[in-house]
């Protein structure tokens, strides 16, 4: 077990107060803290001390990646620690962004290093993410339906916008006046009209922000369905001004995601997180595409080509599992990392998972973890560490709210109702594979472990309650 120094990314979204308070330091910090990385991703991993010397988690599982990860872990990750743990603290929007899916990020980061160029590819892995709320958590996720987005836009009745909300309305390729967002048609007229805002000629871009934000702020407080919505494009454009990345808001799927709450990111889904704090988990990579409201590059053409209109973006609220207090799990299809997360109230008990890499962050009160071999580390609010596949079974005792990250287990073809590409036509069904975690007998497999035993068989899965309102598929 290490205790983690994590990296804080100073990126200008970032609070001055979140990060600070977490880790008991004097707020406002003197800069901007948006990101708190725990984890061995080479531009920035976590700092440790392994027998009195100071060196990076990087480093430890390097060095020896069947002790760190563990057999089955390091071959089917080829050594390397597959997730990244984050604290993120959101004061300002996010660039509006997509991560592309394993075989993109393969051959474009490949042609990238035989060109020998710069590019926005930073490594050759998917980037799939879950970002779970401590706080009320807004984010823009995924695109609207053509029909809803073409009602945001007519909203706000002006004239420059109506070639755009007619190429929406087009789209109903079902011809049931719904537009489901199941067809090919729809899949297009959402792409097109991305593509539209985007590449808008930039001679008259300022002036179509402009009476964009101000009709939003003329109808923020209206009421109806949309005015979160418009709101949200107000207050974005005090940041960025004159980004044509405001007008793509409106086109995505607008909701407050509450505490406690996750919402899983696949690739190919358009999202930007506007404001909150949350822990987010994610393969290890950071190949983020971006279209606007940032000063960071830009690739518009290699965004539009990565981005899938069809994803949904699904709410995940965490399933109860055996496990010391209330211990619970974010069910979600990626293989690289899963989620747990317990409250303790003076409660001790086996952690879950029970095995395999981990990374644990407490972010309330202070709990105490103990290895077999009687190792122990005490982890305050906002302090984290690395138990490794080698220390096994570990014991958690105190009271306070811990975060464990580990690896995913699910396998190919595993999907979520509302991840698939045309989820309306499946039947509403749970295919989603996830450990039995180790309750009172430590015997028990690891997520790690792709064997039969760690796996609950699909069949013995309780039915899916299936919801969806306001755009949110329920996992339940
Ligand atoms: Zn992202």
């Amino acid at each position: 077990m290490d205790l983690l120094q994590p990296i804080i990314k100073p990126y200008a979204w970032g609070s001055r107060h979140a990060l600070a308070r977490l880790q008991g330091r004097a707020a406002p910090s003197a800069g901007p803290e948006a990101e708190l990385w725990m984890g061995a991703h080479p531009s920035g991993p976590s700092g440790l001390v392994r027998g009195g010397r100071a060196t990076t988690l990087r480093d430890v599982v390097a060095a020896d990646p069947e002790r760190e990860l563990g057999t089955d872990c390091a071959r089917r990750f080829g050594g390397r620690l597959p997730f990244l743990l984050k604290v993120l603290a959101a004061d300002q929007p996010l660039s509006i962004q997509v991560h592309p899916d394993r075989e993109r990020a393969r051959t474009a980061y490949a042609a990238q290093l035989r060109a020998g160029a710069r590019g926005p590819y930073a490594d050759d892995w998917a980037k799939p993410e879950l970002l779970c709320a401590l706080t009320p958590f807004e984010v823009l996720a995924g695109l609207r339906p053509p029909h809803e987005a073409a009602d945001v836009l007519a909203g706000l009745g002006l004239t420059a916008l109506r070639p755009l909300v007619d190429l929406l309305r087009d789209s109903d390729s079902d011809g049931d006046g719904h537009g489901d967002g199941d067809g090919r048609g729809d899949a297009q007229a959402s792409s097109e009209a991305l593509r539209t805002v985007l590449e808008w000629p930039s001679g008259r871009r300022e002036a179509l922000v402009g009476s964009v934000v101000d009709a939003c702020r003329r109808h923020s407080s209206a009421g109806g369905p949309f005015a979160g919505a418009y709101d949200a494009v107000v207050r974005m454009a005090r940041h960025h001004p004159g980004d044509p990345g405001l007008v793509a808001a409106l086109l995505m799927r607008h909701q407050v995601l509450e505490p406690g709450t996750a919402l899983f990111m696949p690739a190919g889904g358009l999202h930007a997180y506007v404001s909150g704090l949350g822990v987010e988990v994610l393969a290890n990579s950071d190949n983020v595409l971006r279209a606007g409201l940032t000063a960071k590059e830009v690739d518009v053409p290699e965004l539009l080509r990565v981005t899938d209109p069809t994803v949904r973006v699904p709410v995940v609220h965490p399933r109860t599992v055996a496990g010391p207090g209330l211990t619970e799990a974010y069910d979600c299809p990626a293989e690289e990392f899963a989620l747990y997360r317990a409250e303790l109230a003076g409660t001790c008990g086996p952690l879950v998972p029970g095995g395999g890499p981990r990374v644990a962050l407490c972010v309330a009160g202070s709990v105490r973890l103990r290895a077999a071999d009687g190792t122990a580390v005490r982890l305050g609010r906002g302090a984290s560490c690395f138990l490794s596949a080698a220390d096994e079974h570990v014991r958690v005792e105190g009271s306070g709210t811990l975060f464990v990250a580990a690896p995913g287990v699910a396998a190919p073809g595993v999907t979520v109702p509302g991840v698939a590409v045309d989820a309306d036509s499946a039947p509403a069904r749970a295919v989603l594979s996830h450990p039995t975690p180790p309750s009172s007998t430590p015997a028990s497999s690891t997520p790690a472990s792709s064997t039969p035993a760690s796996s609950t068989p699909v069949s013995s899965i309780p039915p899916t309650k299936h919801i969806k309102d306001d755009n949110v598929v329920h996992i339940r």
